[in-house]
């Protein structure tokens, strides 16, 4: 039987697989196989620079950064298992782990499944997918192509109008795309909105496609009432438009908040089970940052190690 088996393969079940392996909890990793249409490593594998991760000062592209976390997983005894998990079984202990129909016992699990970034798959997206267009304004906002430049983000969720703002910094413009004429978002964070003059929201809009040579150039925009079509001469597009966190396969046996996210206990990545424990962004739909992941991953492994030594 296990001690402790690790579902996910991004920066937080990497951490909690490099803990728990260093405490002699011989881990089990599952780092899936094309699980939720990303490749093993997770959403930093789709990426290219990661900039903000400290100990690269001079960068790393984030495929790189995850064999490297991969690598350290193994050097320090975590077996890593290329599967998918397609279910677990909470409802006694030992609980048990399925994957490509083998069981596997464990006292234990970390659940690190993360999430995934929503995109629109508009006309030109993937010609510019990383050279214009991404899903994370605090990851990408910052680079010199789009310094001075007019920028969009479409959404009108807390997302969104955090990224808007935190574009303004660089960008010379900023517009919001929202499909509707009212804001998901927050009162708090539409006033954040309201104060910031670099931000013209485009009510009523639908991106249609995204144009240019060697990066993103254009985009086209229309208002889904009039029916009229503009075109806006933006050099980044960002989209805001929500995360689906990688919890099907739990099958209603741990407690999910109304978005599909792991509930953990404040402060903690207990779940409402036993002996389970999320970490990442799959329990966290605020800071979603690699760092952060990380540092979950961390408590999650030693959560389990306190966890274990209560039961002996
Ligand atoms: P994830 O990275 O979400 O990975 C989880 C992985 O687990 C999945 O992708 C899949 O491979 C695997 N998995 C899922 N389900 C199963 C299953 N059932 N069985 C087995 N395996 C499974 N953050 C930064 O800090 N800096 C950046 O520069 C940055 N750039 C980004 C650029 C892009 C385009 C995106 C989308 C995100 C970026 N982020 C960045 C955010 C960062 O990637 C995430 O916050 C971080 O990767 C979350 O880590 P995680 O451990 O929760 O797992
Ligand atoms: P949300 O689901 O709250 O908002 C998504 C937004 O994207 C909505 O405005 C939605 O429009 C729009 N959208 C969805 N699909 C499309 C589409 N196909 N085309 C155009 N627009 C689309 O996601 P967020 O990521 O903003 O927030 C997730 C959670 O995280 C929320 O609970 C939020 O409060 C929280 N959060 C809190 C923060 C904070 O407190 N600082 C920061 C970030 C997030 P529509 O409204 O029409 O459905």
């Amino acid at each position: 039987m296990e001690n402790v088996v690790i579902i996910g393969s991004g920066p937080s079940a990497h951490t909690a697989a490099i803990y728990t392996a260093r405490a002699n909890l011989n881990p089990l990793l599952f780092e899936g196989m094309m699980a939720g249409g990303i490749a093993a490593g997770g959403q930093l594998t789709t990426t290219t620079e990661v900039g903000n991760f400290p100990g690269f000062p001079e960068g790393i592209t984030g495929l790189e950064l995850m064999l490297k976390m991969r690598e350290q997983s193994l050097k320090y005894g975590a077996r890593i298992q290329t599967s998918t998990v397609d279910k677990i079984d909470t409802s006694h202990k030992p609980f048990q782990v399925f994957s490509e129909g083998i069981a596997t016992q464990t006292k234990t699990i970390i659940i690190a499944t993360g999430a995934i970034a929503k995109r629109l798959r508009i006309k030109g997206e993937d010609n510019f997918w990383q050279r214009g267009i991404s899903a994370c304004a605090v990851c990408d906002g910052g680079l010199p192509i789009f310094r001075n430049k007019p920028l969009a983000v479409i959404g009108g969720g807390d997302t969104a109008i955090e990224e808007a703002t935190y574009l303004t910094k660089f960008a010379s413009k900023v517009y919001l795309i929202v499909r509707r004429d009212v804001l998901r978002a927050s009162k708090v964070m539409q006033k954040k909105l309201e104060e910031n003059p670099k931000i013209e929201i485009l009510w009523h809009s639908n991106a249609l496609e995204a144009l240019g040579e060697n990066s993103l150039e254009k985009l086209v925009v229309r208002n889904n009432k009039t029916n009229e079509e503009k075109t806006l001469e933006v050099r980044g597009l960002f989209y805001a438009i929500g995360h689906a966190p990688n919890t099907i396969f739990l099958d209603g046996q741990i407690d999910l908040d109304e978005s599909g996210y792991i509930k953990t206990i404040p402060g903690t990545t207990q779940t409402n089970v036993k002996g389970v424990f999320a970490c990442g962004d799959v329990q966290d739909k605020i800071y979603r940052q690699a760092i952060t992941a990380a540092g979950s991953g961390c408590m999650a492994a030693l959560e389990v190690e306190r966890y274990l030594t209560e039961q002996k």
